[in-house]
């Protein structure tokens, strides 16, 4: 992708059939995108970009300062996320199957081996994560499908640390971040109608937007909402 770099700033250049050009940041890392008519020389954007310089520092600055995730310790009180709700942690020790359950609203129990370590517990809530997001995939991709007319082949989740989702378009394949799990339902919704509309459209340009308009009209805000919440200690570059 054409980028200008400006100090230790890089922004990412998008051509468009546009007459002006347009900056914007985005969340949750604070990439820099200057939206640029097709034939304005590569000069007039960095001089462009560089008169933005002040507002851009500061749009960067602002999401660079929004709540992150401190690393888990996986022990009992420590707050973990499932669909969008908070719930206390209980590690409770046996000598039987290890295994993760929610009780009540408000807790998530980790039924673990007397000094597990912090790995072995975060597995297990892993694998928890990944079994609950299995359960409300299949129903939301049929949904998606029927309202998109687009069908997918197959639906994998894993451990991502730049994207929420992918589309592999050849085969028809649908990528989910295992971190979904612990979003609210309709940012998995969400996640789940872009990737199918790239069946319809492999990049992100106007008619990629038209679709989601048509399809999702609230996605904007559910967008949002992902990039606003805590994120995962690692980041994410969405
Ligand atoms: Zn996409």
């Amino acid at each position: 992708m054409e980028n200008i770099q400006i100090g230790s700033i890089t922004v990412d250049v998008v051509r468009k059939d546009i007459k002006n050009m347009h900056l914007a940041v985005y969340p949750p890392q604070g990439r820099v995108r200057l939206s640029a008519p097709r034939t304005t020389d590569s000069e007039v954007l960095r001089l462009f970009a560089i008169s933005k310089l002040g507002w851009i520092k500061k749009q960067v600055k602002s999401f660079k300062e929004q709540p992150r995730e401190t690393p888990r310790q996986y022990v009992s009180g420590e707050s973990h996320y499932f669909q969008g709700k908070r719930f206390l942690l209980e590690i409770i020790e046996t000598d039987k199957q290890q295994f993760v359950e929610l009780k009540g609203t408000k807790k998530i129990l980790i039924h673990c081996k007397k000094n597990s370590s912090k790995e072995k517990r975060s597995i297990l809530l892993k694998e928890w994560y990944r079994e609950q997001l299995k359960k409300q995939v299949p129903e939301l991709i049929k949904k998606w499908e029927k309202k998109i007319g687009v069908k997918s082949e197959e639906w994998r989740v894993k451990q991502m640390k730049t994207k929420w989702g992918a589309c592999n378009i050849e085969v028809k394949r649908i990528w989910l971040n295992l971190e979904l799990a612990k979003k609210p339902p309709i940012c998995l919704e969400y996640i789940i109608a872009h990737e199918l509309v790239h069946l319809l459209e492999r990049n992100h340009n106007d008619r990629f937007v038209a679709y989601l308009d048509e399809y999702m009209s609230k996605w904007r805000l559910y967008r949002d909402e992902l990039n606003s919440l805590p994120i995962a200690h690692s980041d994410w570059g969405y």
